[in-house]
């Protein structure tokens, strides 16, 4: 089970991504997938790349759409296990629409942000994590906007698995990768994954110094929504490891009539070879 390829990421040294990607290696490996039963699929930024990187099918695909191409492949053949990557730009700007209506369908899919509070790839802008205040070429007197906060987001979307970790604990973020593959239904994951080269506030360091781990917080209970919500909004956003998980709930897939049963790529096309050919000309 080698989820490595060959090929050299074009991060920047010390980029958070590096991190993610091998978070998703292991927990690939962990759950006990082959590299044939894994679909990797971003959108467009630095992170966005991630696709190439793993020994996966992948797809890089357009700007804030990886969700669309995930629950597309997701609903063609139900064997494989999908996830969805791509920037706190690609999910929480122009994606924010298909990230909602993705949360609330629930389909089997685990989709990770990767999240830096910028535009890397860009060369530094203000993205929609980026705090009230904060200074870029497009925001030289600071933004004016609040930032968006995703795990609040996801939870009042009515996701059923919401976590989040940092590029600095490997060791939880393959965990949390883990835990999202095997949950049945939309698993939510945002992880800060610092820009080295554009991003000078939030650091490495900012990072450990802000986050509270759900460990630390004494009676926390995963399975709890409110306190999940109200704990976010205590901490600012800041907390890691499984925020919230709802195991009561299954996944879209088992709800659509006969897609349990037979996966639409394992179905018998109804048309026949001219049929088919006339179809797909019209798409020539
Ligand atoms: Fe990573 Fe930032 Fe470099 Fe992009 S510009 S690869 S996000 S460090």
């Amino acid at each position: 089970k080698e989820f490595r390829n060959k090929i050299k990421p074009n991060w920047c040294p010390g980029c958070g991504d590096f991190s993610v990607q091998a978070a998703i290696q292991r927990a690939a490996a962990n759950t006990g997938l082959e590299p044939d039963d894994l679909a990797v699929v971003s959108g467009i930024g630095c992170s966005g790349r991630i696709s190439g990187y793993i020994n996966a099918n992948g797809l890089h695909g357009i700007h804030g759409r990886s969700l669309p191409i995930a629950q597309g492949l997701k609903m063609a053949n139900r064997e494989l296990t999908v996830i969805a990557a791509g920037g706190d730009g690609d999910g929480l700007a122009i994606g924010t629409g298909h990230t909602v209506h993705a949360i609330r369908r629930n389909m089997n899919i685990t989709y990770i942000i990767m999240d830096n509070q910028i535009y890397g790839l860009t060369k530094g802008q203000t993205s929609p994590r980026s705090a009230f205040g904060f200074k870029t070429k497009s925001t030289p007197e600071g933004s004016k906007e609040a930032a968006l906060p995703p795990l609040e987001l996801a939870l009042s979307s009515g996701a059923t698995f919401v976590a989040q970790s940092f590029s600095s604990n490997l060791k939880e973020m393959t965990n949390i990768i883990e835990e999202g593959i095997k949950h049945d239904g939309f698993s939510f994951i945002n992880v800060f994954s610092p820009c080295v080269t554009f991003n000078k506030i939030n650091t490495y360091d900012w990072f450990k110094e802000n986050i509270v781990s759900v460990e630390d917080i004494e009676n926390y209970d995963s399975s709890d929504r409110i306190m999940a919500m109200s704990k976010l909004m205590e901490n600012n956003g800041m907390l890691t490891g499984v925020i919230y998980q709802d195991k009561t709930r299954t996944s879209y897939e088992n709800h659509v009539p006969g897609f349990k049963e037979e996966a639409l790529n394992k179905q018998e096309l109804k048309l026949s070879e001219e049929e088919f050919n006339e179809l797909v000309a019209e798409f020539r």
